[in-house]
């Protein structure tokens, strides 16, 4: 006889085992005061201890690795805007896009960000995740005996695509162009060539050789597809990520996005030709038989798009704040990966001493940094990523750093060579 309960926690046991077993911590975002937030209930760290008690005041954690980059999330236009759809227009969508869910603003937003990426059409998904996804799958089948070539630390949302995709798939070497040329190479030129990467990489930071790929796509006929997930809202004069910063855009065929991270909201988006576009919209499984997004979402990232257009103070501010940390980090002679955006991995290197760090960041000093590990990570590799913003004061990164450092001493990790 099979013992599910018991096969499945043999599976989380092992989890637990490696240090790599999530614990979620429960939370409440304060609207005027992020990064501050309030946490909830039992946070069982590796000691056991709960690091917060019934005494804990509101607004006890300060949040450090949130995704809402520009604290677009709390912003009072984004806010108003969201009432304001919810008062005149109702709670939910009411139907999918093709059954009486189509409404206005998810196709003004469509129009918005085609016009932020100087495209000719957008498509919105439920989600970043569900873009990526959804448009990779289907590409994959529409285009005849298709390889998909891609970089070897694309998200999983990506992987997932080309996977149910079912087509051929090549991976190269992250941001290595003599890979990637030596795959496109070997590939018969008749062969339709989907070429899958991100602009700037969600774990370490760092930013694709966006030209040199553009170049190499051309010469063998490749077709772009540029995940800006972590670009949107703060690379490029209006916020459309590398591509718009490097004046790339014209060159990628699909450049995918999300509106739940810089712009503060929940959704996913992709821009391109309009027969592109409309190939997706009519083809997709996890466009067509989902439930559009609420007016209100809409309206949300609507609003967040076009303030983040012809505002640069958010992306200034939030630029000094991560060049002010790195700065800092270097001083205490705390390991981080250098890269030029404003995600600060700082390096632990072992999932439990990783898990360790950020409970006692938490538990002593308030300070919320979620370990990343494996598989989200290779292993040996086990990190905080840090993403400090606008809303983030010198003092806040000062105070952070500090207790970073004292922590280091404490579970005794090694400090980065002066340089
Ligand atoms: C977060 C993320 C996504 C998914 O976006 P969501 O809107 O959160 O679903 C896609 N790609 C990358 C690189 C991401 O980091």
């Amino acid at each position: 006889m099979f013992h599910y309960d018991q096969c499945l926690e043999n599976q989380l046991q092992t989890l637990k085992d490696e240090g790599r077993y999530r614990v979620f911590l429960d939370l409440e975002r304060i609207v005027g005061q992020f990064p501050k937030a309030s946490s909830f209930g039992e946070y069982t760290s590796v000691d056991g201890k709960c690091p917060r008690n019934s005494l804990d005041p509101i607004g006890d954690v300060t949040v450090w690795c949130s995704n809402d980059y520009l604290g677009m999330g709390q912003n009072r236009a984004v806010l108003d805007s969201m009432v304001d759809a919810i008062e005149r227009l109702g709670a939910g969508a009411g139907g999918t896009r093709n059954i009486s869910g189509n409404h206005h603003l998810i196709v003004q937003l469509e129009k918005e960000l085609a016009d932020l990426h100087e495209k000719e059409a957008a498509l919105v998904f439920s989600s970043g995740y569900v873009a990526n996804e959804a448009t990779l799958s289907t590409l994959s089948k529409l285009l005849p005996n298709c390889v998909v070539i891609s970089d070897e630390l694309n998200h999983a949302s990506m992987i997932q695509g080309i996977l149910h995709g079912k087509a051929e798939k090549r991976v190269f070497r992250h941001n290595d162009l003599e890979h990637l040329e030596e795959i496109l190479k070997e590939i018969d030129p008749a062969r339709p060539k989907l070429l899958v990467f991100e602009s700037v990489y969600s774990m370490d930071g760092d930013i694709c050789p966006l030209h040199e790929i553009c170049d190499l796509a051309e010469k063998y006929n490749a077709f772009t597809f540029l995940d800006e997930v972590h670009a949107v809202g703060m690379y490029g004069p209006k916020g459309g990520g590398i591509a718009d910063r490097e004046g790339l855009m014209e060159r990628i065929d699909i450049i995918q996005g999300t509106l739940a991270k810089a712009y503060g909201v929940i959704g996913g988006y992709i821009a391109g030709k309009t027969s592109t576009i409309d190939a997706i919209r009519s083809f997709a499984s996890g466009f067509i038989f989902t439930t559009t997004l609420p007016p209100a979402v809409a309206a949300g990232a609507l609003t967040s798009v076009r303030h983040l257009k012809q505002s640069e103070h958010e992306r200034i501010l939030q630029q000094k704040r991560a060049n002010e940390l790195k700065d800092m980090l270097k001083a205490a002679e705390i390991p981080y990966i250098h890269s030029e955006t404003h995600i600060v991995p700082v390096i632990v290197g072992d999932p439990i001493l990783c898990k360790e760090v950020s409970d006692r960041l938490l538990g002593k000093y308030g300070m919320y940094i979620q370990p990343i590990n494996y598989p989200t990570v290779p292993r040996g590799t086990e990190r905080l990523r840090i993403t400090p913003g606008p809303l983030h004061t010198t003092e806040m990164l000062s105070g952070l750093v500090d207790a970073l450092s004292h922590i280091w001493g404490e579970v005794n990790l090694p400090r980065a060579q002066a340089a």
